[in-house]
């Protein structure tokens, strides 16, 4: 019985990288992005299966480079991407098997520790919805349409929240199914919950945690592996 799953996403293109590949193929010390970010769910015992979300134009690539290459022995299905994020998380979700607690991991997030993990599942459990996050480094303004500033946030409240973020499984389904039905865009998983009312549990993730969106991220993520 498969208990706690994990949909990672890997279905964008990742434009602000400039790259032909799309980004989670490049590579870090000769391994591609991707590789590291399933190899951490991998290895992490509270995981019981796999799920990748590809690109249809990607599916050959990553079969060729990635899955007969490395073999994972819990990847257990690979689905294709859709338009948006949510769509590719949508197919994701509904490839699942019987699972209690399912986790949504950016394929472009190769440091995510095992420590994350593991407390995203028990906080999943406790509360229905679990995600990571740090405060911003930054001071967070609001600004007007002429660009003057309104107001200044109060850093202590805010989290820049990162993935895993973690579900019980119905009702992660349930809110993917309202925003399909009422073509409502959410741009991550945790709002899709918000919208039907209820609260997301936030704990401590780590700055090393990073997404790679932009050329910078790879000179840091080079480091990062080592
Ligand atoms: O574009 P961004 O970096 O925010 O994407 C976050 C994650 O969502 C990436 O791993 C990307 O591959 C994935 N994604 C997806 N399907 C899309 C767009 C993004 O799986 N249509």
């Amino acid at each position: 019985m498969i208990k706690n799953s994990v949909v990672i996403v890997a279905g964008g293109k990742g434009t602000r990288m400039g790259e032909e590949i799309s980004k989670q193929f490049l590579e870090i010390d000769q391994n591609p992005i991707l590789y590291y970010t399933i190899k951490a769910f991998e290895d992490c015992n509270e995981i019981d299966e796999i799920i990748v979300v590809i690109g249809e134009n990607d599916i050959n690539y990553f079969n060729n480079n990635i899955k007969d290459i490395y073999k994972f022995k819990k990847l257990n299905k690979v689905v294709y991407g859709g338009k948006e994020r949510q769509n590719s998380v949508y197919n994701g979700l509904k490839a699942c098997e019987n699972c209690e607690i399912v986790l949504i991991h950016d394929g472009a997030r190769p440091f995510v520790s095992r420590n994350i993990i593991k407390k995203g599942i028990e906080f999943a459990k406790k509360y229905g919805a679990s995600a990571c996050g740090v405060m911003p480094k930054d001071t967070i303004k609001v600004k007007d349409k002429n660009g003057l500033s309104i107001n200044t946030l109060k850093r202590s409240e805010l989290v820049a929240v990162q993935t895993p973020q973690c579900f019980k499984y119905e009702l992660i389904m349930k809110a993917h199914d309202y925003i399909q039905d009422n073509d409502i865009q959410v741009t991550d998983d945790t709002m899709a919950v918000e919208l039907l009312g209820k609260t997301v549990y936030l704990y401590e993730g780590d700055y090393t945690n990073i997404k790679i969106t932009t050329p910078e991220d790879l000179i840091l993520a080079n480091y990062l592996v080592k």
